[in-house]
């Protein structure tokens, strides 16, 4: 994809409320396209709302002509889950959203996996104690948690910030050589930043527009941890910087780390190259209250995640919009609508119609409903547009499984039948099973309604006509036994109905002559007679 017209880029990097910055952002528009990431910590399965936040950076940046890198962010070494990784980029990989650069396409700004990059974390952590952005700091979590609780007991709540950092055991209130001293006598220390004292700071979101906040209101938060690991604002910031991203577009609950990102990128003096940000609404419960959770899904009957997790510790399986039969191309399109709309009225996308028509412009504030109607809806548009050797080829599996063997001619004409009364491929069998085993019993209130005296002497004369009819097919079926019944003043819902009774066992199905035709005369005529039969001793 080529970048669209710069006009349009300009409007798009400057949606409404948004000051332009004389930053990278603004500046790449023109040159390379923008340049964004998907960031995901392997802590788990990926839920919904990190597919969604993917699919955003990745039809951003190809409606641009730009770059979509996936870094991945394992610093958490406490949390990190085996399997996260691999999950992430299968799902993405299902989802057919590939990324340009990082993991596993590689890229210039190799490793883009964190726990590769200690060392820059390290680093830039220092440069930020030398320039005085940041401190060492002594306190035990055990002096801390006393100090939260002397405050809670107050109804306070503890904050390490400007009203108390300097009466703490760190390299502000120690003098230098005793902090060198406790450094070397290898007492365990982090690092936090420095927030600036009562600073009125104005940061431009695409999506919120102007969020104001008071540095004072914001504590001094850790940067590099005792264990010698980064915490993930400071390697999310070096990363982002080094990594030349244009455009962060990430779910809302990281708004509140915002201010401090932006003051993160002014203390390393990189405020010039800060990116844009869009902060993306949350996916919420269908019932519209809270956010939707990792432990939603089997709860209230649908899939969470994009494939089938299982947790190896609990042994415990979490459904998937892959295993529960989603078309992936309708897992996209309904998650492209979930917080974003085209401005039209038209709901189905492909991703590469998605790419096209994607604004962060319209992505919205409020938080997006999940309605799991909506989502099998989504999936039945896109049974009912595939092709019908797919769709077939689909059935054939499970039409194996359950011990039988049809042509594939014969199985799309099911498929086509049928279709419209299912919402995933697995749904076709339970609307065509009585194409492959006859009726095990009769709906007794169809039967009770419909199923009269003269009932059985009608359905032979349909049997002899079946058997006289040179021409088995639907069409010619129709005309003759219609006419017939026409011609005999007999109501068509008299036969018809009993028929279906015989051949489905039940009200349901497609045309009936559809059905009369793909059984075959033999077929059709064997269920007509066991019906009689048995219907007769009910
Ligand atoms: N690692 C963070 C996450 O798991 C990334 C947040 C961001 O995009 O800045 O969501």
């Amino acid at each position: 994809m080529t970048a669209s017209n710069p006009q349009q880029d300009r409007k798009e990097f400057s949606p409404k409320g948004t000051k332009i910055v004389p930053g990278r952002a603004s500046e790449t528009v023109i040159k390379g396209g923008p340049r964004v990431r998907f960031a995901p910590s392997p802590t788990g399965p990926l839920h919904i709302g990190g597919v969604r936040t993917a699919l955003y950076n990745y039809l951003f940046a190809k409606k641009h002509g730009g770059t979509f890198i996936l870094r991945v962010e394992d610093t958490d070494q406490q949390r990190y889950v085996p399997g996260a990784e691999e999950y992430i980029i299968e799902s993405l990989k299902w989802c057919g959203i590939e990324p340009d650069e990082g993991i596993p396409a590689g890229g210039p700004h190799a490793p883009y996996r964190q726990s590769e990059r200690m060392d820059l974390y390290r680093e830039n952590a220092m440069k930020l104690v030398e320039t005085g952005h940041a401190y060492i700091a002594f306190d035990t979590p055990e002096e801390l948690d006393e100090l939260r609780r002397e405050k809670e007991a107050g109804g306070g709540v503890f904050q390490y910030d400007h009203t108390v950092r300097n009466s703490l055991r760190n390299s502000l209130s120690l003098s230098a050589s005793e902090t060198e001293k406790m450094k070397n006598e290898g007492v365990p220390y982090v690092i936090r930043f420095r927030i600036p004292d009562n600073r009125e700071l104005k940061i431009n979101d695409i999506v919120r527009g102007e969020v104001t906040v008071n540095t004072s209101t914001l504590d001094d938060k850790v940067l590099f941890k005792a264990d010698g690991m980064p915490t993930y604002h400071l390697a999310n910031i070096t990363d982002d910087y080094m990594m030349e991203i244009t455009h962060v577009i990430r779910g809302e609950e990281w708004l509140p780390s915002l201010p401090l990102h932006v003051l993160l990128y002014e203390a390393f003096g990189w405020q010039d190259n800060m990116p844009l940000f869009a902060h993306l609404p949350l996916l919420l419960k269908p019932s519209g209250q809270g956010k939707l959770s990792k432990r939603d899904g089997d709860k209230l009957g649908f899939p969470v995640f994009p494939l089938q997790w299982e947790d190896h510790s609990t042994g415990e399986i979490s459904s998937g919009y892959r295993e529960s039969g989603y078309f992936p191309g309708a897992f996209v399109n309904l998650l492209a609508l979930l917080g974003w709309n085209p401005g039209t009225e038209r709901e189905i996308f492909s991703i590469n119609e998605l790419s096209e028509a994607f604004s962060l412009d319209r992505v919205h504030k409020s938080g997006a409903r999940f309605d799991p109607d909506k989502a099998k809806w989504f999936n039945h548009q896109y049974l009912m547009a595939a092709d019908i050797k797919d769709v077939a080829s689909a059935f054939a599996e499970i039409v194996a499984e359950k011990g039988f063997q049809t042509d594939m001619g014969k199985l799309e004409v099911i498929c086509s039948l049928v279709r419209e009364r299912a919402h995933f491929v697995g749904e076709i069998w339970d609307q065509a099973s009585f194409f492959f085993e006859r009726p095990r019993s009769y709906d007794e209130k169809l039967v009770r309604k419909k199923w009269k005296e003269e009932t059985p002497g009608l359905l032979e004369r349909v049997i002899k006509l079946l058997e006289e009819l040179p021409e088995y097919d639907a069409e010619s079926l129709s005309d003759k036994v219609k006419g017939y019944l026409e011609k005999e003043g007999i109501g068509l819902g008299n036969v018809m109905i009993p028929v279906r009774l015989a051949l489905v066992g039940e009200g349901k199905g497609p045309d009936l002559f559809a059905i009369i035709e793909l059984l075959g005369r033999k077929e059709t005529i064997e269920r007509i007679r066991l019906a009689i039969e048995k219907i007769k001793a009910i």
